[in-house]
């Protein structure tokens, strides 16, 4: 029989194993087992469905046993088996699990433990073994097919002797080393602990044959027997009672079954009574998963149907805005065969994702007020999905979400939410000032906010693209409106200083239309304004969309060339307003480069592009040569 070559991506992983100098190789029994306990569940899944297919639900098992003389531990399923193909195609090829391509995005944070945190699969074994057998025979075959390899030369597949439907694992055991003792994973209470401690919510008996010692009848002596033992206890996590698990159970459970090696922030573990009975257990991760931003990441909690596995991403159970939430759902009332069609309508997963949906977000509200500064580490990384939520879908989810923003102050020097805000509002304040830039630094130096300072009014600094549109979206918060501090018709002088200038801009309107006809109309309006302290000019947006909304909309692909409709305000206090006075009077022409180099001041104090680079730099030229 002839050697097959693995897929180069599974030799590099292969060599990973075998090479190890990881020290937690015992998990490969948990990796062996799992893939045993997801092979019951898609033999009996199937039985559900295809009525010629017997399965009777008490019989499935896994068996693990401990041949001492000839260094094997084996390790025997009666799940759904493997035809020829799938041994070749199925251990041949690294599986999905993701850990390569996480390795790989990792390449340079060596110190990332793939295997200690990462489903690395069958292959593992080859961390404590140099010869892999596995025979298996497929439900509906009456064949059977032996795989084995001693590693990266290759494999092998011929037709063996199986009996019974399902797969046996044989894996010869390493010889000790200096470094490695290999041996205990041929002793008994070793195996049996490290059954416990990975694998004992495994839904299926897992089985040992247990040597015990009992008294003789009518004799004081005592003899040796074996017993087949079930050694988990069965009862998956979420099953079992709140308050008899560990903390480190179910971080445990979360890091091995969501490829997190960092703690969840939160553990949303409930059991649910009344119309519709189902467990939940919830993980609010601590970082981005590593795939988020990933064009394949999809949100979703596993769907279980009287524990079993029916889906392994129910998109239905999540909203988009918490689509970071890992987690699980079983309900006993669910039918196993039911469709993806089917799951849409199903009245009974709406109402508990409704209920998830608030759950989450209740406890979200709860790490805020509790734990602040874990809120403020949870908003840094999913902030932004809180946002989007807000705003997609024209905001029909932002009144859940509001609440749970967080947004830089001026006066605090930190993430505020906007209930803090309005409670700290100036007496006859009307609405909630904001100002955008690209960074904290950047909006604190804008002109427009320094009249704000100046009257210590609390300002939210927002730097993310999508804040402004969220606010917008929002429209108001406890009837306050959001105002940009850059907007044309926000009010911070009093009724007289409005009047005062109101009167200067009309005495000057014809200078300013010689001004904006000089900047070809780019701007709405020139006017004079009284509300920069020291800076000279800045540009305000009169209605909706604003300079730095333009900016995004821009940047967006379905760009449909929107544009903020800007006014250029000079400062009247400014020396520059008497100078361009005069030169209204005295020379038109040079009031117009005046315009010109204005407006492109400003555009570069928000941040936009200018058009017209070298004029502009040739006519302040032609100034400082002056
Ligand atoms: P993963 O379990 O993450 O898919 P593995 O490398 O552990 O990756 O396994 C690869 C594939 O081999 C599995 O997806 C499954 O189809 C098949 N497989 C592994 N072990 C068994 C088994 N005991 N019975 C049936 N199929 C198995």
């Amino acid at each position: 029989m002839e050697n097959k070559e693995f897929k180069a991506e599974s030799k590099r992983l292969l060599d990973l194993m075998i090479n190890s100098i990881y020290t937690n190789k015992e998990i490969f029994l948990r990796e062996l087992i799992s893939n045993g306990s997801d092979a019951i569940d898609k033999l009996y899944f199937r039985s559900l469905t295809d009525k010629n297919l017997k399965v009777n639900k008490d019989d499935l098992k896994i068996k693990v046993d401990i041949d001492k003389e000839n260094k094997n531990l084996i390790i025997t399923d009666n799940g759904c088996g493997m035809t020829e193909e799938e041994l070749d195609v199925n251990l041949g090829t690294i599986a999905k699990s993701g850990s390569l391509a996480f390795k790989e995005e990792n390449e340079k944070n060596e110190d990332i433990d793939i295997i200690g945190q990462f489903g690395v699969g069958f292959y593992s074994a080859f961390m404590v073994s140099d010869l892999v057998t596995v025979k298996s025979k497929a439900v509906g075959s009456d064949k059977a097919y032996r795989w084995q390899s001693s590693g990266i030369e290759g494999y092998k597949i011929e037709p063996c002797e199986k009996e019974d439907i399902g797969t046996k694992i044989i894996i010869h055991i390493k010889e000790d080393t200096e470094d490695e003792k290999y041996s205990e994973y041929l002793n008994d209470y070793k195996i049996q602990e490290i059954i416990r401690k990975y694998s004992n919510y495994i839904r299926y008996p897992i089985e040992m044959d247990i040597e015990k010692s009992r008294k003789k009848a009518d004799s004081e002596e005592y003899e040796k027997y074996t017993e087949t033992t079930v050694i988990n206890s069965m009862t998956p996590l979420w099953k079992r009672d709140k308050k008899e698990i560990k903390e480190e159970e179910y971080n445990q459970f979360y890091s091995e079954k969501f490829y997190d090696f960092e703690k969840p922030l939160k553990v949303i573990h409930s059991s649910v009574e009344g119309q519709y009975k189902y467990d939940s257990l919830l993980f609010i991760p601590k970082n981005l998963p590593w795939d988020f931003y990933n064009k394949e990441y999809k949100k979703g909690l596993q769907l279980y149907a009287n524990g079993v596995l029916i889906m392994d991403k129910c998109e239905e159970l999540v909203p988009d805005c918490f689509s970071f939430v890992k987690g699980l759902v079983d309900s006993d009332d669910l039918s196993l065969n039911i469709s993806r069609e089917m799951l849409q309508q199903d009245r009974q997963l709406r109402v508990i994702a409704k209920n998830i949906e608030n759950k989450i977000k209740s406890e979200l509200e709860s790490i805020l007020n509790n734990n602040r500064d874990e809120y403020e580490k949870f908003f840094e990384n999913f902030g932004l999905q809180l946002k989007f939520g807000a705003y997609n879908d024209y905001g029909v989810n932002k009144d859940k979400l509001k609440d749970l923003l967080l947004f830089y102050s001026s006066t605090e020097k930190k993430l505020v939410t906007l209930k803090e805000y309005v409670s700290r509002m100036k007496e006859g304040q009307t609405s909630i000032y904001y100002a955008c830039g690209e960074s904290i630094d950047k909006v604190d130096m804008l002109p427009q906010v320094e009249a704000f300072k100046e009257k210590e009014y609390e300002v939210l600094y927002l730097t993310d693209n999508i804040d402004e549109f969220v606010l917008t979206i929002l429209m108001q918060y406890e009837e306050k409106k959001f105002a940009n501090v850059s907007s044309e018709n926000i009010e911070l002088e009093d009724e007289n200083e409005k009047e005062k200038i109101e009167k200067i801009n009309e005495e000057n309107k014809d200078m300013f239309a010689l001004m904006r006809e000089a900047i070809n109309l780019e701007v709405e309006n020139v006017r004079f304004t009284h509300r920069l302290k020291k800076h000279p000019v800045c540009l305000s947006s009169e209605g909706v969309i604003s300079a730095s909304m333009e900016k995004t909309l821009n940047a967006m692909e379905s760009n449909q060339g929107a544009k903020a409709k800007m006014v250029l305000e000079i400062n009247e206090n400014h020396e520059i307003a008497n100078k361009i006075k005069t030169l209204y009077d005295n020379d038109k022409e040079a009031l117009k480069k005046y315009a010109k180099v204005l407006y492109a001041e400003a555009r570069l104090i928000e941040g936009l592009p200018i058009e017209n680079p070298t004029e502009i730099s040739n006519l302040i030229c032609d100034f400082l040569a002056k």
